[in-house]
């Protein structure tokens, strides 16, 4: 627990290291403050947000925290410091930064502790990820943790719905533009105990899709989840090339408002339309996405949604509720 402490300790330095970097050293303001300024967030939210810079030197944050007396050991458990190790002279151990010359957003847990980062890129060079992330560790397991659920929780439980985005810009834009109930995995694919994290606070979810059909697919997979654990779904699209982030950047928040409002489907009967129109006159592929669409209807635990389901998705697909039903049996049988 002591080991545990030492890394939360580290992390909160590091924050505050980023940050004071970003505000107080000149590269900083020059780099890091005005890429921020320049995607839109004011100076309130990327205090709010804790937002930093990590200079780009080899080891300025390490050597930083040695002189302030933090242990190499935590440094290098929770990630932030890279060890190379030299086999012939182990005394001559390099360290590296993990994150130079990226700029910082902090990673708090539901109670606001720091537990890791994630840093992105600022050039845009293909050759490195856009976005780093801590590894995980004894503090930051991915799977349960939410980019955003400290700021969003009190909004979740007050409008009784959790916004869920793609990205850490996501989350800030739309909580910036006045929607605070957002929350966001950051690039992996949604757990059950990630799930589980927003269930506490409210039993709706609406998931907000980059408008790139690319990972649409992948992302309708990981919503049978939430769908698992009995919560209502709902999706929202947004045009091409745009994400909630840009979205919320050039509207005002009642056009967001609207938006959202207007075009958020419930998620069964947005997948069946999709799956009907992707299907159209191919019968094999019918029979496929039939089943797929019932596979999702499976999963959901009251029998009186799942029966309204059926009816509704025979019409959208031009099934009857019969041949629904008798898969739905089969699929649960199968599941037993
Ligand atoms: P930006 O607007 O800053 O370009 P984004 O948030 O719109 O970024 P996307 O490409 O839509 O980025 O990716 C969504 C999320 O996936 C990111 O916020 C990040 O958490 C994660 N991600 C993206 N690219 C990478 C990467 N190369 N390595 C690790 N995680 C990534
Ligand atoms: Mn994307
Ligand atoms: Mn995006
Ligand atoms: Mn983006």
């Amino acid at each position: 627990a002591n080991e545990r402490e030492s890394m939360y300790l580290v992390s909160e330095f590091a924050r505050n290291h980023f940050s004071e970097m970003l505000w107080d050293t000149e590269l900083g303001k020059a780099i890091g403050l005005s890429y921020f300024k320049e995607r839109g967030f004011t100076e309130d939210t990327i205090k709010k947000f804790g937002l930093g810079y990590c200079l780009d030197q080899w080891d300025g944050f390490t050597k930083a925290a040695l002189d302030k007396g933090y242990q190499l050991k935590y440094l290098e458990k929770t990630g932030l410091t890279i060890v190379k190790q030299d086999v012939q002279n182990p005394n001559n151990d390099r360290t590296f930064d993990r994150f130079k010359g990226r700029v910082m957003f902090p990673i708090h847990s539901m109670s606001g502790r720091v537990l890791g980062f994630g840093g992105r890129i600022l050039k845009n060079d293909k050759k490195a990820a856009k976005y780093l992330n801590s590894p995980e560790s004894d503090i930051y397991h991915k799977s349960k943790v939410l980019y955003g659920i400290f700021f969003a929780k009190q909004a979740i439980a007050k409008e009784d719905n959790c916004y869920l985005v793609e990205g850490y810009t996501d989350v800030i834009q739309l909580y910036q533009r006045g929607i605070e109930n957002v929350v966001s995995s950051s690039g992996t694919a949604l757990t059950p105990e990630q799930i589980r994290l927003i269930n506490r606070l409210t039993n709706n979810i609406t998931v907000l899709f980059d408008g790139d059909a690319a990972g649409l697919r992948a992302s309708v997979r990981g919503i049978d989840l939430i769908l698992e654990q009995g919560m209502n779904v709902k999706v929202c699209t947004f045009p091409e090339g745009e994400d909630p982030d840009s979205f919320a950047k050039n509207n005002e928040l009642e056009e967001v408002q609207q938006y959202l409002t207007e075009n958020a489907k419930d998620f069964i009967r947005f997948k069946a339309n999709v799956l009907a129109n992707e299907a159209a006159d191919d019968p094999i592929k019918r029979a496929e996405t039939v089943r797929d669409i019932v596979h999702s209807i499976a999963k959901i635990p009251d029998a009186i949604k799942r029966e309204i389901y059926i009816q509704e998705c025979a019409q959208i697909m031009k099934v009857s509720e019969g041949v629904l039903f008798s898969t739905l049996a089969q699929i649960s049988k199968k599941d037993q």
